[in-house]
C-alpha cells in the first residue's frame, strides 16, 4: 500500500526527515521524504498494520524541537515500487511556512566540545539536527545548507559521511561543520585565529577589559560581572548609567549562588532558546552593584553558543576565569545589535573583538522573561522565539502590521498564523529605519507572504506610520490605523486565542489617543471588531513635551494640587519647578493627558526613588523594587465612581500627604500598587455588572510590572471575572505589532483594488 502523508509544523531544521528516515527503517517502510518548504512530504509504501504505525510514530517521537500541527495521510494507488528509503532533494511549493528558530547549544554537542578525541573537539561550531543556528544564517526557505550563509564552507568528506549517515546525530543536519571545513573565529584587526583567538579573549576579560563577541544573532560586549570598574567602564562607553546589564552565568550552579532560581524558571532558563530570565538577587550576591543598580532582580542567562562555552571553560593556563560575564546587546543606544565587523569596530568601545566568518543574515537579540505568580512574563521575544507562529481561530488575509515606535517588532499574517518578528529596536533613529525596512522585506521573502493590506499606529507623527504609508503607497494596498491601546489589548486577545467580547485594561507610557490627546491609563469595551473607552486614569495636564517621559519631576509637578509643596519635594532645581509651573498655568507646551506610566513616574518622584529615568522604565522600575522590600498589607480606601474614571489624583494626593508625615518610602510604594490595582478591579467589576461580559484582558507596559499585574489579577479574580495576560509576547509595545495584524482580520472581504 503507497500513502502520501503530508506534515506540517516546525519540520524543518530540526532533524525531521532524517528521524523520518529512521522510523521508515523500523517499520520496513521504504519510499521518499522531502521538505516542501511549508511542510514535509513523504511518500510511504508498506503493509496497512505497519503505515499505521509509521504514522502514529510521527506523531509520538517527533525529534524534541519539532513541533506538528497537522499530518495528513491520503492513500495512493499507484503501480510504483520503491525499493528502499531516501530523503529527496529539497523541493518548493507555496502554502503555510515555519522557519526555525536559533537553538542553544545541546547536551551532547557540548559534551563533544569537550572531549579530546572528538573530531570536533574545541570547534566554536559545533552543531546537529537538534542544536545550532537557524533563522540568523538562513537566506532563504527551504532550509538547506545551499541557502545558509554555510554555503560558502563546503563539507569536508568525513562530515559529509556524518550527514549522509542514518545513524548519525548529524544525519542532514544543514550547518554540519568540523575544525577541518567549518568557520573560523579570529580577532578582528590581528592575525591571531582559532585557538590564539580564545585564549586572548580569555585573557583579557580575566583582567577586566572589554571584549565585543560576535554569537548567533549579534555582537555582545562582555566583561567581568564581578569586577566593579570594568562594569563602569562597559555603562561609561555604552553611555548608560543604570540601565541593568544582563549576565550570563557559566551553568545552572552560578546561578543558583547568585540568584533565587525556581523549578519553572529554570526549565525556562534552560530551555533551548535560552533566554534572559529576570531572577531575585540573593542577599549575598556578588554580582556588582552597578549591573543591575536599584533592582533587585539580574537578567541572568546560560551559555547558549559553542564559543560561550570555550571562554568559559578553555584548556590553557587560566584557571580563575569568572564564572559570571555582563552580556549586553553590542549597539549604540537604540540602535539594532551590530551583525558585522566593521560596524563593530566603528561603534562598539571594547579591548577586543572576537569575530567569525559566518555572516548573520537576521538579527536576533536576546529574549528576555520574567515571571508574574509562577508564569512566564515575555519582556523581548526574539532569538529562540522569532518567527515561531501564533495560531489564532481566525481567517486573516495577507498582512503585514508594522508595530509601533519603540521596542519595534512587526508581525506578517496569513490563514490562521500570526508572525511576530524578532526585535528591531526604537524607530526613532534613522538606522533602525532602514533595517526595519530590510528586515520587513527579508520577511516577506522567507514566508512568502504578499500583503494585500498594511496597519499602523494612529500617531501621525511615528516613522513607523510613515513607513507604513510608503509600503500602502508602493504596493497599491489599504492601510488601516489602529489605536495604540485597542492593538495591545488585541494583542493580548490573540495571544489567548479569544474573540468574544471583553472588557480591556490598557496602561502603558504613552500612545496617541483617538481624540488627539495622550492616552495610558485606558478601559475599554471592546471585541476585535471595535472598542469603546469606557474610563481611565484621572487626566492631568502633561507638561514640557518629549521631556516629561524621562524627567519625571516634570509629572509630579503636573499632579501637585498645591505647587507650593514642589520645593519641599526636593524634585529639582528651584528654577526648573518655576519654569513647570508656568507652563502648567498659562497652559503652555501641555497636553491633556491619562498616561498610567507618567503616574508612575510621578509617584516615584514624589518618593524620592527616582527623579530622572536614565533609561525607559527606571523610575516605574525602582519603584516596583521598592514596594517588594515593605511587607505590609493595605486594605482599598479608594471607590471608582459611576464615570468609571479611576480616582489616581486623589491616591496621589494621599501618597504625598502621607509621604510628608513621614511614612516609609517602601510602605508608601507597596500602598500604591496595592491602590492601583484595587481601583482595576472595580472599574471592571461596575462595567461587567452593566454589561455581562465576565472576561478582562490587561496589557501594556506597565503590566510587565510583575506586581502590579500579579495585584491586579488576584483582585480580578476575587471577583469572579477571568483574566487575560499576555505570556509569550510582550505586553508593552514590543507586542502591538501582533494586536494590529489581529485588526487587519476584520477586512477580509476587502474590495478589489484595480
Ligand atoms: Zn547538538
Ligand atoms: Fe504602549
Amino acid at each position: 500500500m503507497l500513502q502520501n502523508i503530508k506534515v506540517f509544523g516546525i519540520v524543518q531544521g530540526v532533524g525531521f526527515r532524517p528521524f523520518i528516515s529512521r522510523i521508515a527503517d523500523d517499520f520496513f517502510i521504504c519510499g521518499t521524504v522531502a521538505n516542501k518548504g511549508s511542510y514535509v512530504e513523504i511518500f510511504a509504501q508498506g503493509t496497512l498494520e505497519n503505515l499505521e504505525k509509521f504514522v502514529r510514530a510521527i506523531s509520538k517521537k517527533a525529534p524534541p524541537r519539532s513541533a506538528i500541527l497537522k499530518v495528513d495521510v491520503t492513500e495512493i494507488f499507484s503501480e510504483k515500487n520503491f525499493t528502499r528509503f531516501e530523503i529527496i532533494e529539497s523541493e518548493h511549493e507555496a502554502g503555510d511556512i515555519f522557519v526555525s528558530p536559533d537553538i542553544a547549544i545541546c547536551e551532547n554537542c557540548a559534551k563533544e566540545l569537550f572531549n579530546p578525541s572528538d573530531k570536533r573537539y574545541l570547534h566554536p561550531f559545533i552543531n546537529c539536527t537538534a542544536c545550532g543556528p537557524r533563522l540568523t544564517i538562513l537566506e532563504n526557505m527551504p532550509y538547506d545548507r545551499e541557502r545558509t550563509s554555510m554555503k560558502v564552507f563546503p563539507m569536508c568528506e568525513s562530515c559529509k559521511a556524518e550527514y549522509f549517515n542514518k545513524d548519525s546525530r548529524r544525519f542532514d543536519a544543514q550547518p554540519i561543520c568540523c575544525n577541518n571545513c567549518g568557520p573560523e573565529v579570529y580577532i578582528f584587526g590581528s592575525n591571531e585565529r582559532g585557538a590564539a583567538a580564545i585564549r586572548k579573549v580569555r585573557k583579557i576579560l580575566l583582567e577586566g577589559g572589554i571584549a565585543a563577541i560576535k554569537g548567533i544573532g549579534g555582537f555582545h560586549l562582555a566583561c567581568d560581572a564581578k569586577n566593579f570598574s570594568a562594569v563602569q567602564k562597559l555603562r561609561e562607553s555604552k553611555f548608560r548609567p543604570n540601565k541593568p546589564f544582563a549576565v550570563m552565568f557559566k551553568n545552572l550552579d552560578a546561578v543558583k549562588a547568585e540568584c533565587i532560581l525556581t523549578d519553572s524558571e529554570k526549565i525556562f532558563l534552560d530551555s533551548p532558546q535560552k533566554p534572559i530570565v529576570l531572577l531575585p538577587k540573593k542577599n549575598n550576591c556578588t554580582i556588582a552593584e552597578n549591573v543591575a543598580p536599584h533592582i533587585n532582580k539580574i537578567g541572568a542567562m546560560l551559555p547558549y553558543t559553542p564559543l560561550h562555552l570555550l571562554i568559559f571553560d578553555y584548556p590553557d593556563e587560566i584557571k580563575n576565569f569568572p564564572a559570571t560575564l555582563v552580556m549586553t546587546s553590542g549597539n549604540p543606544s537604540g540602535v539594532p545589535i551590530t551583525i558585522d565587523d566593521e560596524d563593530a569596530a566603528k561603534n562598539l568601545e571594547c579591548d577586543i573583538i572576537i569575530s567569525n566568518n559566518r555572516k548573520i543574515l537576521m538579527r536576533a537579540d536576546d529574549s528576555v522573561l520574567d515571571f508574574i505568580d509562577g508564569e512566564p512574563s515575555m519582556i523581548r521575544r526574539s532569538r529562540g522565539y522569532a518567527p515561531l507562529p501564533l495560531f489564532v481561530d481566525k481567517k486573516n488575509i495577507p498582512a503585514l502590521a508594522i508595530g509601533g515606535e519603540l521596542k519595534n517588532t512587526f508581525c506578517l499574517a496569513k490563514n490562521n498564523l500570526l508572525y511576530p518578528s524578532p526585535y528591531i529596536g526604537d524607530v526613532g533613529d534613522l538606522r533602525t529605519v532602514e533595517i526595519l525596512k530590510s528586515s520587513i522585506s527579508r520577511m516577506i521573502d522567507l514566508l512568502e507572504i504578499r500583503p494585500k493590506i498594511v496597519a499602523c499606529d494612529l500617531h501621525p507623527r511615528y516613522q513607523t506610520s510613515q513607513i507604513a504609508a510608503e509600503i500602502s503607497a508602493k504596493l497599491q494596498i489599504p492601510l488601516v490605523k489602529v489605536q495604540h491601546h485597542y492593538a495591545h489589548i488585541l494583542s493580548c486577545l490573540a495571544e489567548n486565542n479569544f474573540f468574544g467580547e471583553a472588557i480591556g485594561v490598557a496602561f502603558d507610557g504613552t500612545g496617541y489617543g483617538a481624540d488627539g490627546t495622550i492616552w495610558g491609563g485606558e478601559i475599554f469595551i471592546c471585541d476585535t471588531k471595535n472598542f469603546k473607552r469606557v474610563g481611565h486614569i484621572a487626566k492631568f495636564l502633561q507638561a514640557g513635551g518629549d521631556k516629561s517621559a524621562r524627567e519625571c519631576w516634570r509629572s509630579a509637578i503636573s499632579m501637585l494640587k498645591d505647587f507650593s509643596v514642589a520645593k519641599d519635594l526636593n524634585l529639582t532645581a528651584e528654577k526648573n519647578i518655576d519654569a513647570q509651573i508656568f507652563m502648567l498655568e498659562k497652559n503652555l507646551n501641555c497636553v491633556e493627558s491619562t498616561s498610567c506610566g507618567r503616574l508612575f513616574d510621578a509617584v516615584s518622584a514624589i518618593l524620592g526613588i527616582c527623579k530622572v529615568s536614565s533609561y525607559e522604565g527606571e523610575a516605574a522600575m525602582r519603584l516596583q523594587s521598592a514596594a517588594e522590600t515593605s511587607t505590609k498589607n493595605f486594605d482599598s480606601i479608594f471607590e471608582v465612581g459611576k464615570n468609571l474614571i479611576l480616582p489616581t489624583d486623589k491616591l496621589f494626593a494621599e501618597i504625598l500627604s502621607r509621604r510628608l508625615e513621614g511614612a516609609s518610602v517602601a510602605d508608601l510604594a507597596k500602598f500604591f500598587h496595592v491602590q492601583l490595582a484595587e481601583m482595576v478591579a472595580q472599574v471592571c467589576e461596575k462595567i461587567s455588572l452593566q454589561t455581562k461580559i465576565k472576561t478582562v484582558a490587561i496589557s501594556g507596559g506597565c503590566f510587565q510590572n510583575s506586581l502590579l499585574s500579579s495585584l491586579t489579577i488576584e483582585k480580578l479574580k476575587l471577583r469572579g471575572l477571568k483574566v487575560l495576560r499576555q505570556k509569550l509576547i510582550p505586553p508593552n509595545d514590543g507586542g502591538i505589532c501582533l494586536g494590529q495584524a489581529l485588526a487587519t482580520s476584520n477586512f477580509l472581504n476587502l474590495p478589489k483594488l484595480t
